[in-house]
C-alpha cells in the first residue's frame, strides 16, 4: 500500500503556525527526527506572519462586535494556506480547535490508512477569524480542555499518524497490536529484572508456551479495559473466545470484591 512506483509515498505534513521553531524543534526528536531523517515523511511550517504587509507584521485584530483577546486575521492565514496548497495540491487541511472531533485510534487509523498529506491549521489566542475555520477538510480537538496553541495539538496528531507509516516503527506491526487496537487497552508489559523489591513478574510469562502468553494477554487486555474503561469494551467486536474471557474477568472481578 504505501509503494508507488518511485518507490515509498511520502507523506507531507504542512503546519501553517505562528511558531514554526516550535514544531522543528519538537520534531527533532526520537522517531519523528528518525524517520524524518529517513526520509519516510516530511515536516515543514509555513508563517502567516510573513505573508503580512505592514510593518508590524499584524496577524490578529480584535473580535468584531467587541469582547477579549484576539483574533486571527483572515488575510495572513489565507495566503499561508495557499502557499501550502501550493506545495500539497491533495492536501487534506485539518484546524486545530477545541471545537472539533475529539481526536480517537478509528480516525487516526482513517486518516493513516489514506495516505494524504496534511496541513495542520494551528491557531493562537483567541482563536481563528471564522472564515480560516470554513477553509478547513476537518476540524480536531484533541479533548475538552483549551490550551494556548494549536501547535501541541497538531504535534500529537503528527506523531500519531507517522506510527502507521512502514518503517517508522521498530516492527511494523507494533502499531497495530497497541491499546486502543479493537477498542482494548494494551495488556500489562514487563522486562527484566523478573524480581524487583519482592515484585515478580508472572509466571506464564516466562513459559516460553507462546500459544498461553497470547491468550493470557489477551484476557489481561479485557481485564484492564474492564476496570479502567468499560466504555471502550461496550464498542469492541469481542469474538465468542474473547466474550468467554471477559466473563471470566467479570467473575473474578465479583469474588475479589467479594472477598
Ligand atoms: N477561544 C477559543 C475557544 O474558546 O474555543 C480557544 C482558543 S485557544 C486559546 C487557541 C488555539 O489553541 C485554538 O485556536 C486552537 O488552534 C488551539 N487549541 C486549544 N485547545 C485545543 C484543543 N483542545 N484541541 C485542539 N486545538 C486546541
Amino acid at each position: 500500500m504505501w509503494l508507488c512506483r518511485s518507490g515509498l509515498i511520502k507523506m507531507k505534513f504542512i503546519f501553517i503556525t505562528l511558531f514554526p521553531e516550535f514544531i522543528a524543534d519538537a520534531c527533532n526528536f526520537s522517531i519523528i527526527k528518525r524517520g524524518r531523517e529517513a526520509g519516510l515523511f516530511t515536516v515543514q511550517s509555513i508563517n502567516p506572519r510573513d505573508f503580512t504587509t505592514d510593518n508590524h507584521r499584524t496577524v490578529d485584530d480584535t473580535p468584531c462586535g467587541g469582547g477579549a483577546g484576539m483574533v486571527l486575521k483572515v488575510e495572513p492565514f489565507f495566503a499561508a494556506l495557499a502557499a501550502a496548497r501550493a506545495l500539497a495540491p491533495d492536501a487534506l487541511v485539518v484546524a486545530l480547535t477545541p471545537a472539533g472531533e475529539v481526536l480517537g485510534q478509528p480516525r487516526v487509523e482513517q486518516l493513516a490508512h489514506a495516505q494524504q498529506d496534511i496541513i495542520f491549521l494551528c491557531g493562537h489566542y483567541e482563536g481563528f477569524d471564522q472564515r480560516i475555520l470554513d477553509q478547513a477538510d476537518l476540524k480536531i480537538s484533541i479533548g475538552d480542555y483549551v490550551l494556548t496553541g494549536g501547535e501541541m495539538p497538531a504535534l500529537v496528531m503528527l506523531d500519531t499518524l507517522i506510527r502507521f507509516i512502514p518503517g517508522v516503527l521498530g516492527k511494523s506491526e507494533s502499531a497495530m497490536e497497541e491499546s486502543f487496537s479493537n477498542n482494548l487497552l494494551e495488556y500489562p508489559q514487563y522486562t527484566r529484572p523478573i524480581e524487583y523489591q519482592g515484585k515478580t513478574v508472572p509466571d506464564i510469562l516466562l513459559s516460553g508456551d507462546h500459544a498461553k502468553i497470547k491468550q493470557w494477554r489477551l484476557k489481561e487486555a479485557i481485564r484492564t479495559t474492564y476496570l479502567l474503561r468499560p466504555d471502550l469494551l461496550a464498542k469492541a467486536n469481542l469474538s465468542k473466545g474473547e466474550g468467554k474471557l471477559f466473563l471470566e474477568v467479570v467473575a473474578e472481578t465479583k469474588d475479589k470484591t467479594n472477598e
